[in-house]
C-alpha cells in the first residue's frame, strides 16, 4: 500500500490532537491529523465556561471549529478518516485509516482520549446524568440541588466534596457494601454534612420525563426505591481509546498511556497527550497544555535522529 509520508501523524482530532497540529507546523514538522470529529469531545460541551479568554463562555462545537480551521491554515492535513490501526517498523510508524489510507511518520502522538463508562440500566443517557463535576457542577449553582455521585473510589469523593458546596444535598451511591476510598478521602466526605453514603445500593434506573428527576435505587437483596435527585454525577470509570496501537507501550491498570515529562510514552517517538494518557485532570486545558508539549517534544525528538 502506498503510504503518504509525515513527520509526525496525530490520532485524534480532539484539542489535544488539534494543539499538537497547530504547534507541529508552527515547529515545521509535517503532520497528518487523523478522526472525524473536529474538536473530539468538545461537542459534549454545551459551553466551556473554564477556558480563559471567553468571558461568559464559548460553546463546546464552536471552539472545537474554530481550532481545526487554525489548524488547518497552519497547514495540518486531516483526511477526516479514523486511524484503525499504528504499527511501527523499520524507524517509522505506519498507520492506516477507516478508507485504506495509508501514512507513515517519524513521530506520532496519541491524542485518542477516552469514553465514560456508562450504567447498563435502561435511559442510561437522559439529560442530567454528568461525567465531569468540574465541568457541570456549576450547572446546579444557587439552585439548592439534591445531587447523586454514583461510585466508590477516590475519583468519586472528589466529585461528592466539589459537588458538595455547590448542591443543599450529595447522595453517594456505592454498589459494595464498603466504600473503595482511600482513608484521607473518606475523612473528606465524613467532613461534609451534606453529604449523605449509601452503600450496597446498585443503580437499577432512572426516572424523569426528559431529564433525570429520580435515580432507581435497589439495595442488595432488597426492594427498588427511587430517591429524587436534580442530576448525577457517574464516576464508575473512563476507557482510553488505545486499542488501535499495535505496539508495546506502558499502560496503567485502567489501560491510560504511561508517559515521561516530554510525555513520550515507552515507545520511543510515541508521545501521548491530554485524556488518553496516564494524568489526574482530565480538561480542555490540560489537553491543550499537552498537545503543545507533545508537539514540541516529537520537533526535540526528530532532531535528535
Ligand atoms: C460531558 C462532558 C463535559 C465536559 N465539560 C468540560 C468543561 O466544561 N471544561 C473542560 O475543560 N473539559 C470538559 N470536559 C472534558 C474535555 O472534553 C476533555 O478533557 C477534552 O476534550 C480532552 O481532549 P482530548 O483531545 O484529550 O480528547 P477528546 O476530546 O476525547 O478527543 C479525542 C478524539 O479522538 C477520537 N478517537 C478515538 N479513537 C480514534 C482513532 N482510532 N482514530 C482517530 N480518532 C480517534 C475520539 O473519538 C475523540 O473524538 C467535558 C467532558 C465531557 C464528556
Amino acid at each position: 500500500m502506498a503510504e503518504t509520508p509525515y513527520d509526525v501523524m496525530i490520532a485524534g482530532m480532539g484539542p489535544a490532537g488539534i494543539t499538537a497540529a497547530i504547534f507541529a507546523q508552527r515547529l515545521g514538522l509535517r503532520s497528518v491529523v487523523l478522526g472525524d470529529i473536529p474538536g473530539g469531545n468538545l461537542y459534549m460541551i454545551e459551553s466551556l465556561m473554564n477556558f480563559p479568554g471567553f468571558p461568559g463562555g464559548v460553546p463546546g462545537t464552536q471552539f472545537g471549529a474554530m481550532a481545526f480551521q487554525q489548524a488547518a491554515q497552519e497547514g495540518a492535513e486531516f483526511p477526516m478518516a479514523r486511524l484503525e490501526r499504528l504499527t511501527h517498523a523499520e524507524s517509522r510508524f505506519h498507520g492506516v485509516d477507516a478508507n485504506g489510507q495509508g501514512y507513515r511518520a517519524s513521530a506520532a502522538i496519541a491524542a485518542t482520549g477516552r469514553v465514560p463508562k456508562r450504567l447498563p440500566v435502561p435511559r442510561a443517557s437522559m439529560k442530567g446524568i454528568h461525567f465531569c463535576s468540574i465541568c457541570d457542577g456549576p450547572l446546579y449553582r444557587g439552585q439548592r440541588a439534591a445531587l447523586a455521585v454514583v461510585g466508590s473510589d477516590n475519583a468519586a469523593a472528589q466529585h461528592a466534596v466539589s459537588l458538595s458546596r455547590i448542591a443543599d444535598q450529595v447522595l453517594l451511591v456505592c454498589r459494595s457494601s464498603r466504600l473503595k476510598m482511600d482513608a484521607a478521602h473518606q475523612r473528606l466526605i465524613a467532613a461534609q454534612p451534606n453529604i449523605r453514603v449509601m452503600v450496597g445500593h446498585e443503580v437499577a434506573g432512572f426516572e424523569g420525563s426528559d431529564v433525570v428527576e429520580a435515580l432507581v435505587l435497589k439495595a442488595t437483596g432488597g426492594e427498588q426505591h427511587a430517591v429524587r435527585v436534580d442530576g448525577v454525577f457517574l464516576a464508575i470509570g473512563w476507557t482510553p481509546n488505545t486499542a488501535l496501537f499495535d505496539l508495546s507501550v506502558d499502560r496503567t491498570a485502567e489501560g491510560y498511556l504511561k508517559t515521561d515529562a516530554r510525555l513520550m510514552t515507552s515507545f520511543p517517538g510515541l508521545f501521548a497527550a491530554g485524556d488518553v494518557r496516564d494524568t489526574d485532570m482530565w480538561q480542555v486545558v490540560t489537553a491543550c497544555a499537552d498537545g503543545a508539549r507533545a508537539a514540541r517534544s516529537a520537533a526535540e525528538f526528530l532532531e535528535t535522529r
